[in-house]
């Protein structure tokens, strides 16, 4: 499944190796929100990866989508 993306670190050095989800409406953001236009100012290039998510905030975005599925 391609929705997650590893950042690779020709951005802001705080980005590198930081790996998130993709939005699912395949816009350019990940899930939480960081831009996926590959500007070297910002969060820079990525790729595709299967490691697991390590962005908490991608993390708490799909805990509190599945919170809200119990109550559908
Ligand atoms: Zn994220």
């Amino acid at each position: 499944m391609k929705n997650k993306i590893k950042f690779l670190g020709n951005g802001d050095e705080m980005f590198k190796g930081e790996i998130h989800f993709s939005a699912p409406s395949g816009n350019d953001y990940t899930l939480c929100g960081l831009t996926l236009d590959m500007d070297t100012k910002t969060c820079g290039d990525f790729e595709n990866t299967s490691e697991k998510v390590n962005c908490t905030k991608c993390q708490e975005i799909v805990d509190y989508c599945k919170s809200i599925r119990k109550t559908w």
